[in-house]
């Protein structure tokens, strides 16, 4: 077998609970990696257009305004099958380009949800006194507009969940036929996604 581009850094060789530490380790300050290591961490990374240096959106529309730079690049991005060197050669063309992750049914078989919450955490306590139970710690990104949070989470066995907005305020779920942003895209603030709590997602109790 050929050697990748990873094996310089022995990403072969990582059991999958330290390979999650590696979303930590700066490689994902760089797109091109961040791909690799989300496709080899059995997510589904996608393409979205991205931000351009005067902050235009990549597909070149005059009218794009509400998701400019976070709307997937291509259409048919809720369907087509993974395939890493694509996004490696798109990327390696344009990159401006930002990454997302297909949230529902992963690559490795695993049903994921984000819960999206725009604005601070303290927005997902009416959902916890409901639950009765607090959100367990996870895989959580910064949001690029510096002031919301990703939680990701693997559902239990054989349950879908789909999208869900409003499920408090400002707290959205993508679930089956959606998608996140996911760093180190670059949001209209300037600021990038960026990871601040790297494990394996918990399940979704
Ligand atoms: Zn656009």
């Amino acid at each position: 077998m050929a050697a990748g581009p990873f094996s310089f850094y022995g990403w072969d060789e990582i059991v999958t609970p330290s390979l999650w530490r590696a979303l930590d380790w700066g490689y994902t300050q760089n797109k091109r990696y961040a791909v690799k290591l989300y496709g080899k961490l059995g997510l589904n990374p996608i393409l979205l257009n991205g931000l351009l240096d005067d902050f235009a959106c990549t597909c070149g529309r005059h009218d794009c305004d509400k998701s400019r730079g976070k709307h997937p690049r291509f259409k048919n991005w809720e369907t087509a099958p993974l395939d890493l060197d694509a996004l490696d050669r798109a990327l390696a063309s344009n990159h401006h380009y930002n990454i997302g992750i297909r949230t529902g049914l992963q690559p490795n078989g695993k049903g994921l949800v984000v819960v999206d919450c725009d604005g601070p955490l303290e927005l997902l306590e009416p959902l916890e006194r409901e639950a009765g139970e607090p959100f367990p710690p996870t895989l959580t990104a910064q949001t690029g507009s510096g002031t919301g949070f990703h939680l990701y989470y693997w559902l239990k066995d054989g349950l879908e969940i789909r999208n869900r907005q409003g499920i408090a305020p400002h707290v959205d779920i993508r679930g089956y036929g959606g998608q996140v942003v996911a760093a180190p895209s670059l949001h209209l603030s300037g600021k990038k996604y960026t990871w601040i709590n790297v494990r394996e997602p918990a399940v979704l109790p």
